[in-house]
């Protein structure tokens, strides 16, 4: 990429040149919302399913995003075509925007919407033949009578903290469970079991986000006549599991190949993980919006 454009507030800027206010509630409070979308050799992947949802996390924390579904999908697109991009990660985030030291949003009459678009530094292949080392953490998902993890927002310092916590345990990835001890994602991906050929992710409203990425994999398991279940989980039943893998827009579908300590399986991807990512890589330029035509 030569110059990298930044589209902020309905002008395409440079990386220089793209600066927000530090009376951004987005910087102040993270008050805001954000997708992490895809695009693969021209295709923004599942391009609705991720508008969709930041449309509902916006409407969740009563912030008006100042842009209708069109516009916004055209300025994602063009930020695309000005970046020259066929392969890459698209980020979109709409803050409350500027307003005064005070938390109320009332006082932001302008929310900030960016898109971000960049290469990606992505897992290795042997990271997808040979899994993650993960941990499970002391600290909770946030409870959705608190904040609920279905918004995508700017608030992620609950998946900092974890990400901290399995970084000092030198893993890849950690696993949160909600406050009664059941799973319900890691950091920034979320999870599934393998037990007799039968697959399990734990329902979303025990606290993880509903990731596009996951149920892109619970419609290819139909698809492949892959037993589903969704279906709340402890920990024990993670470490008994014959495979174990995260799926998120940027790992894609990542084995865990050691889980505290415990080997999964045969410390490597298992088969069913190995079939939906290859599965799942064959609908990535197929299902979404065409920027460019491959
Ligand atoms: N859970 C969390 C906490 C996330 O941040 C993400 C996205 N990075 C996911 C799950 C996966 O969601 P998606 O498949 O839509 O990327």
């Amino acid at each position: 990429m030569s110059e990298q454009w930044i589209f902020l507030d309905g002008e395409f800027v440079t990386k220089e040149n793209a600066k927000v206010s530090v009376f951004d509630h987005g910087f102040l409070y993270g008050d805001g919302i954000f997708e992490g979308i895809r695009i693969y050799n021209g295709n923004i992947f599942k391009c609705k399913e991720h508008l969709d949802r930041l449309y509902d996390s916006a409407k969740s924390i009563d912030l008006v995003i100042p842009m209708e579904y069109d516009e916004l999908l055209e300025a994602m697109a063009e930020t695309i075509r000005r970046n020259d991009m066929r392969n890459g990660y698209i980020r979109l985030i709409v803050s409350r925007g500027p307003g005064n030291l005070g938390l109320d949003p009332r006082r932001c009459p302008k929310p900030t919407v960016l898109i971000i678009v960049e290469q990606l530094a992505i897992y290795s292949e042997e990271a997808y033949r040979n899994g993650l080392k993960a941990v499970s953490v002391a600290q909770r998902r946030n409870i959705p009578d608190a904040l609920n993890p279905k918004i995508k927002s700017l608030n992620y310092l609950n998946n900092i903290l974890v990400k901290i916590q399995s970084n000092f345990a030198g893993a890849d990835e950690a696993i949160m469970m909600n406050a009664q001890g059941y799973v319900t994602e890691g950091s920034g991906d979320n999870i599934f079991i393998v037990k007799n050929g039968v697959v399990t992710t734990p329902p979303c409203y025990l606290g993880a986000l509903e990731g596009i990425t996951r149920q892109a994999i619970i419609e290819l398991c139909a698809k492949l006549d892959i037993p589903l279940k969704e279906e709340p989980f402890s920990m024990h039943d993670v470490y008994i599991a014959d495979e174990v893998f995260f799926t998120g827009t940027a790992a894609e579908v990542i084995a865990a190949r050691e889980i505290d300590g415990r080997t999964i399986g045969q410390g490597q991807a298992g088969p069913i993980t190995l079939k939906l990512l290859e599965e799942f890589r064959k609908i990535v330029d197929q299902d979404g919006y065409k920027v460019w035509e491959a």
